[in-house]
């Protein structure tokens, strides 16, 4: 009688020829793939679960639950949970995870974390098959809006969240309608673009290097040119970030755009660019998040 895989063309190659393929795939693909059959599994012993680093076993788990719509990868607990109302609330306090501390970005007036990334690219790459998927991921790609007062001044915010080419992008707007744009900085909120560029109140000070001065040069050059609503386009040498700062009679309109990167553990360079220390991009990779976000 054929045996069931007899006709498998991966099968059909020597275990020499399997192994040098091996050698040229992640690690975590190599424990998935010795799970796919028992002949597999023999010729790949060495590739086990047990074996992977942390950050592959994540890699791992976020793979094998990739059809799985109910589940998340933890990154705190470095296992899968539960999806709960909580997590697509993004309200993670009610969070199937005991330990609800899931990566966040800095404090920030509104925060991307993780859950949301992983779980709204997963529903996008598998379709709008069921309704209920469907009502999942409208709520995780809802676009948010506020404001508040400071004086006599109005701050708007909003963010929208966009998917281009199976990677998690959001842009944000934040808008200062000011009552008196002579004293601008000193009735300014303070704004957070990423965890690099920051604008705090002159109070507070600014000692960062020129490299964390991009939010606070393209601002500068706003504000200079007498001819009002001139872009002044700056990226985050540090972090998937680009930015545009314009200048009004009344008021000032910052514009960003970030990517959070692909459908992969937390620990992919996209998302560990929002945290990172260390300048990550080139100048010739300014301003190409801006272009994906605004791709058709
Ligand atoms: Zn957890
Ligand atoms: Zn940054």
């Amino acid at each position: 009688m054929e045996q069931p895989n007899s006709q498998c063309r991966i099968l059909q190659m020597t275990p020499d020829v399997i192994l040098l393929i091996a050698d040229n795939l992640p690690d975590h693909a190599n424990v998935l793939l010795s799970q796919t059959c028992r002949d597999l599994r023999y010729i790949l012993n060495k590739h086990t679960f047990p074996a992977l680093a942390v950050r592959e076993r994540m890699r791992f788990l976020v793979h094998l639950n990739r059809q799985d719509p109910n589940v998340w990868v933890c990154s705190t607990c470095k296992k899968t949970h539960r999806i709960t109302d909580a997590e697509l609330r993004e309200d993670l306090r009610a969070s199937s995870c005991p330990n609800y501390k899931v990566s966040q970005l800095p404090r920030s007036l509104f925060s991307v974390n993780y859950v949301q990334v992983q779980l709204a690219l997963k529903y996008t790459r598998m379709g709008m098959s069921s309704s209920e998927i469907s009502t999942h991921l409208e709520r995780l790609m809802r676009r948010q809006n506020g404001f508040h007062m400071i004086r006599n001044n109005k701050f708007i915010w909003s963010s929208r969240p966009r998917i281009v080419d199976g990677r998690f992008f959001v842009k944000y707007r934040w808008t200062y309608i000011l009552h008196n744009i002579s004293s601008a900085s000193s009735e300014m909120p303070k704004l957070i673009l990423c965890h690099h560029q920051r604008l705090n109140r002159p109070a507070e000070g600014i000692v960062w290097g020129e490299e964390k001065k991009q939010l606070l040069r393209a601002m500068q050059g706003a504000f200079l040119n007498d001819e009002t609503g001139v872009e002044y386009c700056r990226s985050c040498p540090f972090c998937q970030t680009d930015f545009a700062v314009r200048v009004y009679p009344a008021g000032m309109v910052v514009d960003a755009w970030k990517d959070f990167g692909p459908e992969d553990a937390p620990g992919n360079s996209t998302w560990v660019s929002h945290f990172s220390t260390k300048a990550q991009r080139s100048p010739s990779d300014f301003g190409k998040v801006r272009r994906l976000f605004e791709e058709v």
